[in-house]
């Protein structure tokens, strides 16, 4: 049966724990749980929504955790953003549990998606960079989990969305990069968004090309090995809020549309393609 982080969360009993770190307002807004949940990030900002869970100020490199204490761990497009990064690594197998699981999802450092990102917000945060065999082999060895299953994310683009929110704030304190770009009309940058989302899934179908791929979402345990096998892809991903999901499971709102589970709005739907599952 193939991993999947809202089957993770759901299983586990109300006397469990998820440690979600770098959370920011929470990864998974939309999930159901009964377990004890800890967000933590190290900007208090981040908290601004009103959530089920415990949430805590702090580094990913001093987890206020006990030790073998936590029964799964998630990184949810975090951990290019933790520094230092041996430390991150070295506290997370602390806090694990003997059993534990762990859901860590990157970006592709080499990605179009990713060289885009940092273009327009000029690094935005991102100081590690990762590929897949590294960052697979990093993890496992670090934390000494096995991988059991893993699936690509692909990109909406929604950062060209939200830089243009930022832009509209009413006094912005922004690089003059920036600056620039909001000089462009606000629709001129939902059509390169729309234009990037169809046009790279297009590419991808005809070459068999990844760029529309963001990055992976890896799914670890503390078990014996066992053959890792890939999974459908989050194909699809919303325009607006940049919650993917795979296309089987989709739920279609017209032949070419279907709906996000997270903001139910509706966006560009594609049938998985040569080399997408
Ligand atoms: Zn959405």
């Amino acid at each position: 049966m193939p991993a999947d982080i809202y089957d993770w969360i759901a299983q586990l009993k109300s006397d469990q724990w998820v440690l979600d770190v770098g959370s920011g307002p929470g990864s998974f807004p939309r999930a159901e749980f009964s377990c004890r949940w800890l967000a933590l990030d190290d900007d208090a900002r981040a908290f601004t929504t009103k959530v089920r869970y415990s949430r805590v100020a702090g580094k990913g490199h001093q987890l206020p955790v006990r030790d073998g204490s936590i029964d799964l761990l998630i990184c949810h497009h975090s951990l290019e953003h933790l520094a230092p990064l041996d430390e991150t690594l070295a506290e997370m197998a602390r806090v694990l549990k003997p059993g534990g699981k762990c859901y860590i999802s990157v970006p592709n450092g080499y990605s179009l998606c990713d060289a885009i990102y940092r273009l327009v917000y000029l690094g935005g945060g991102h100081v590690n960079r990762f590929r897949k065999d590294e960052v697979i082999r990093l993890v496992e060895q670090r934390l000494n989990v096995r991988l059991v299953g893993w699936h690509k994310l692909y990109s909406s683009f929604v950062y060209l969305r939200k830089l243009m929110a930022l832009l509209d704030a009413p006094h912005p304190v922004l690089p003059r990069r920036m600056r620039i770009i909001g000089w462009f009309s606000r629709s001129a940058a939902g059509f390169a968004q729309r234009t990037l989302y169809v046009g790279t899934r297009l590419l991808d179908r005809w070459w068999r090309t990844d760029l529309s791929v963001y990055g992976w979402a890896f799914f670890f345990e503390r078990i014996p090995a066992q053959p890792a096998v890939e999974q459908s892809g989050y194909l699809n991903v919303c325009l607006y809020c940049g919650t993917g999901q795979a296309a089987a499971s989709a739920t279609r709102s017209g032949w070419l549309s279907c709906r996000c589970r997270n903001c139910d709005r509706t966006y560009p739907y594609f049938r998985p393609f040569r080399n997408t599952l």
